[in-house]
């Protein structure tokens, strides 16, 4: 039996807070306290060091296969861990995409070779994510948790129809990312909102919407719910945390808020429970396809500082919710026993230092590219270890794989 015993931690997770020992026993979380001994554990000592449960991303690119100038699964895993991620959901548009059994079961296999953090792939919704053929969504369901042709909509009403009545069937949700171009920012991504609400309404299939930007697909959103429709949105860090009025027309899709206003907007519709989650789209971009003008954010490992400085430093959000939207929101949705300090519940967790200032600077990203605004901002909340399944995968810079093979060698026994 394998035993880590995190000592003096605060421990921080939605249902409160807590200071003592945490002990994970065979990969989920054991035994609660405080002046825990334990012989034949290995033991961290947290120093006090906020504890959370280990943060889970329903919505990542890590670009493999196809784009390895970008990002792949290693690098894409390395950027999760020093960002707090123990799980991460990949979307389907590869090179190949994620349209067939062959692709779903390379990134699979790729992933538990690595034994880093938890991927789970999501399929496409259409051959070649086309938006005109659906793709053998019966065939991909046992490598797939979601369906998404996440990069654009799916522009006709009976592809996603048929595609929401044949997830129903399989029991697995649609990730919608709603956008009909042509028709300004706002009014596409409300349309797409508005259509696929009724449909999931209609069908009664599990409706999950992606990375809401405008604050009328939140009204809507709520009106649905309010009438029972199984539907769940996430919204990201850069569209809570940053408006173009701010950081300008950083390129991104959807774009960021226009005004303060309207980020405040957002805001106020996340307080108001209208997302069950936080997601990152980790978008990651050479300099050069940036320049090109490729929309998207590498920001997996930036989404916890920056959140915790924008909204829990200012009282904006108490920290046991934004745990709740980086960790047990997104693992409900998943299908995860995750998000909890609970025993019983998998041992994942991220050791914070919340009271560490820093600056982002391009040389402390493990992923492959560094397009995000953020860089040179001032964040708090730097992340100080990775531990999923009772196994640091990060700490202090140095990753498992990488730095170190098992985390006897990085902690002490007690
Ligand atoms: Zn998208």
């Amino acid at each position: 039996m394998s035993v880590l015993l995190l000592r003096d931690v605060r421990v921080v997770d939605p249902l409160g807070e807590w200071r003592g020992d945490v002990a994970i026993e065979d990969g989920a979380f054991a035994a609660l306290g405080q002046g825990f001994s334990l012989p034949g554990a290995q033991v961290l000592e947290g120093e006090g060091r906020t504890l959370l449960p280990g943060f889970v991303d329903l919505h990542a690119h890590f670009r493999d296969p196809g784009f390895p100038e970008k990002e792949d699964l290693q690098t894409g895993s390395w950027a999760a861990a020093h960002g707090g991620f123990t799980a991460v959901s990949l979307m389907a548009n590869t090179d190949p995409p994620c349209d067939s059994p062959e692709v779903v079961r390379y990134i699979r296999e790729k992933a538990q070779a690595l034994n880093l953090v938890e991927i789970y792939p999501v399929g496409a919704v259409t051959k070649g994510l086309r938006g005109e053929e659906l793709a053998d969504l019966e065939a991909l369901a046992p490598y797939v948790w979601a369906y998404s042709d996440d990069g654009k909509g799916v522009a006709r009403a009976d592809v996603m129809a048929e595609a929401l009545r044949r997830a129903r069937a399989l029991g697995k949700p649609i990730l919608s990312h709603p956008e009909f171009p042509g028709v300004g920012h706002p009014l596409g991504e409300e349309l797409m909102v508005a259509r696929d609400l009724r449909l999931a309404q209609e069908t009664g299939a599990r409706l999950h919407l992606q990375h809401l930007s405008s604050p009328g697909s939140a009204r809507l959103l709520q009106e649905a719910r309010s009438a029972g429709a199984p539907v769940t949105a996430e919204v990201t860090p850069h569209h809570l945390g940053l408006s173009q009025e701010r950081f300008g027309d950083y390129r991104v899709n959807p774009p960021l808020p226009p005004t303060e206003g309207v980020r405040g907007e957002l805001v106020a519709a996340l307080r108001a429970g209208a997302f069950a989650a936080v997601a990152t789209d980790h978008a990651p971009h050479t300099p050069e396809d940036k320049a090109r003008g490729a929309p998207g954010i590498s920001g997996i490992e930036t989404a916890f500082p920056l959140l915790y400085t924008t909204f829990v430093r200012e009282g904006l959000l108490s920290l046991p919710e934004l745990s709740r939207y980086l960790a047990f929101g997104p693992a409900r949705i998943l299908g995860l026993r995750k998000g909890l300090v609970r025993p019983g519940y998998d041992g994942d967790a991220v050791l914070v230092e919340e009271d560490e200032g820093f600056v982002v600077d391009e040389g402390s990203f493990f992923s492959k590219s560094r397009n995000t605004p953020v860089l040179g901002m001032r964040l708090w909340g730097k992340i100080w270890a990775t531990i999923h399944r009772g196994e640091i995968v990060y700490i202090k810079g140095r990753l498992r794989g990488r730095d170190f093979d098992d985390h006897r060698q990085v902690v002490g026994a007690g």
